[in-house]
């Protein structure tokens, strides 16, 4: 993926080929939050989350098998609820 090679993290996800590829997974898991889902809650999601952070994997950027459905209040959670001294790569 050229774009994250270049360091540009929000061209990325502005890409068409993101959008496309975001819009399928959440078709595809059904607009439902993933995390909410395990906690046993419906919850529609609105966002696509990598699993493998995007800068230490940029080949799987695209790879459905490591994306997943979520919705705000998880994906804050993922991204700034860690322990202090977490550095989060993953900008999104
Ligand atoms: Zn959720
Ligand atoms: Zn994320």
């Amino acid at each position: 993926m050229q774009l994250i090679a270049d360091d540009n993290i929000h061209a990325f996800y502005v890409s068409p080929l993101w959008l496309k590829v975001s819009a399928e997974v959440l078709k595809e898991q059904h607009y439902e939050c993933q995390r909410c889902k395990k906690r046993g809650r419906y919850k529609r999601a609105n966002t696509v989350h990598h699993n493998k952070p995007v800068r230490q994997y940029p080949r799987l950027a695209l790879t459905k098998d490591h994306l997943e459905a979520i919705c705000k209040e998880c994906h804050y959670e993922e991204h700034h609820g860690q322990p202090k001294g977490f550095v989060n790569e993953e900008r999104w």
